[in-house]
């Protein structure tokens, strides 16, 4: 007998579980509440769409810190080389870009999309065509049972299927669909869930002034939007321990964001959850050393000025100069050896993780220990949840998408099997 499954939500997790449903023979309704499937793997094409990353596995799974264990099996399953083979049987190649980044060849979302969508909408051989049902919004559960409440623009209505797969999404740009409704509905039915929180997020610098909210008006007007280049920045991770990366980041109106701030962002969350504030430091010259730094600031400069002179001898200058007029006193800016020592190792404090709407991720969500290893929730049989609606966080590099197709085609899995069993 056709055993029918709902999945809610089409960004890419719950493709994934429909692929691996529709594969075992289930007859798949795939429920979204946006007018579209894949918002937000979409805007993540806009970036170039880095599906995976192609680090060898300890090194791949190290990055997901302390949720490493819960998604090893999962990821050992289906992992990098799984996505990008994955990738290649709907017609996108992949390459391996300088950072060890792997993104589609012609680095868009939308035609793996496209292929994808065909593939589960055509089905054969045996795979009943996938059904998607655009603007329906899942409401939770008809009182007492397990029959799904959906709303439409005709109204409210039931839904039975034989078993569900959950594939939210957490709360971060929630006007592409996902934005974390769902906590209340999964805390009702005895579901653990961890808060959701930002993660690879901006941040708000601490005043740097007495009279001061946040960076200075100088500086905000003079340097919002421009980016910080090469720099260095080195800050403790979740777990305590310093590590230093170099790249860049971008100044903003209320502080930092950008690649190399998202790399910090859950130790910097962290930090200020734990003590109010966090402190990062600025390597501003991370391609010189401190005597190279020093035997400049120490050089006679005759009637330059001192931002004439760095620039000159250091090409230290924009904002770079900027930070350091914002954070030292002017008797630091006019000591040679304080100089030298804050070019190469600049404390920035910061007060707030910007909000978790404006972050690429979010951390928190169901917590494994809800959940069998088939992803199913020990309360609820039938019930199975997959992405980034776990309660798992990576940095960016392609470990978020990867991490959510995995779960995804875990929990269609582990759906059908236990349909299997029944
Ligand atoms: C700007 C940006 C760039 C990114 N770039 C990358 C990248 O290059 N590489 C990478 O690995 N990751 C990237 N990410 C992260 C990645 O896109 C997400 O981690 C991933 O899309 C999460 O997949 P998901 O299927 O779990 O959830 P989502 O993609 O968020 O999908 C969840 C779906 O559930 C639907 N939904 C939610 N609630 C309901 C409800 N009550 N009823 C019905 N439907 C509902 C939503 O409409 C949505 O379609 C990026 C994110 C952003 C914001």
């Amino acid at each position: 007998m056709l055993r029918t499954v709902a999945i809610v939500g089409a960004g890419p997790a719950g493709l994934m579980a429909a692929e691996a449903l529709q594969a075992a023979g289930a007859q798949v309704h795939v429920f979204d509440a946006m007018p579209s499937v894949g918002r937000k793997f979409l805007l993540a094409g806009i970036g170039g769409l880095n599906l995976t990353h192609s680090e060898a596995m300890p090194g791949f799974l190290a990055r997901y810190a302390e949720r490493a264990p819960a998604l090893r099996p999962f990821l050992e399953d289906f992992g990098p080389d799984a996505a990008r083979a994955w990738a290649a049987e709907l017609g996108i190649e992949t390459f391996v870009g300088t950072s060890g980044r792997v993104f589609p060849k012609d680095m868009k979302a939308a035609p793996l999309l496209r292929a994808w969508l065909h593939r589960l909408r055509a089905g054969g051989d045996g795979r009943p065509p996938v059904q998607f049902h655009m603007r329906h919004r899942w409401l939770g559960w008809a009182e007492g049972g397990t029959a799904l409440r959906i709303a439409n623009a005709e109204g409210e209505s039931t839904f039975t299927a034989d078993a569900a797969v959950l594939a939210l999404g957490g709360a971060s740009w929630p006007r592409l669909g996902s934005d974390g409704m769902w906590v209340p509905l999964l805390a009702a039915r005895g579901i653990d869930v961890a808060p959701l929180r930002a993660s690879n997020c901006g941040f708000d610098v601490a005043p740097t002034g007495p009279d001061r909210a946040g960076w200075s008006t100088h500086l905000r007007e003079r340097f919002a939007g421009e980016p910080v280049k090469p720099v260095a920045i080195t800050a403790a991770d979740a777990a305590g321990l310093a590590h230093r990366q170099q790249g860049e980041f971008v100044v903003t109106e209320t502080g930092i964001e950008g690649s190399l701030v998202y790399a910090f962002s859950a130790g910097l969350r962290e930090q200020i959850a734990a003590h109010g504030e966090a402190t990062l430091t600025l390597d501003l010259l991370p391609q010189h050393t401190h005597e190279q730094v020093l035997a400049e600031t120490r050089r006679p400069r005759g009637a330059r000025s001192l931002s004439t002179h760095l620039k000159s001898r250091l090409h230290l200058q924009g904002v770079k100069t900027g930070l350091l007029h914002e954070l030292l006193t002017p008797a630091q800016m006019d000591d040679p050896d304080a100089l030298a020592g804050f070019i190469k190792a600049l404390p920035l404090r910061l007060s707030a993780t910007r909000p978790v709407a404006e972050a690429i991720s979010s951390a928190g969500g169901v917590r494994f220990e809800s959940l069998d290893d088939a992803l199913m929730a020990r309360s609820s049989p039938g019930l199975f949840m997959a992405g980034e609606m776990l309660d798992w966080e990576a940095p960016t590099g392609g470990y978020l998408l990867t991490a959510c197709l995995a779960t995804g085609r875990a929990a269609g899995l582990g759906a059908a099997a236990w349909l299997k069993a029944r």
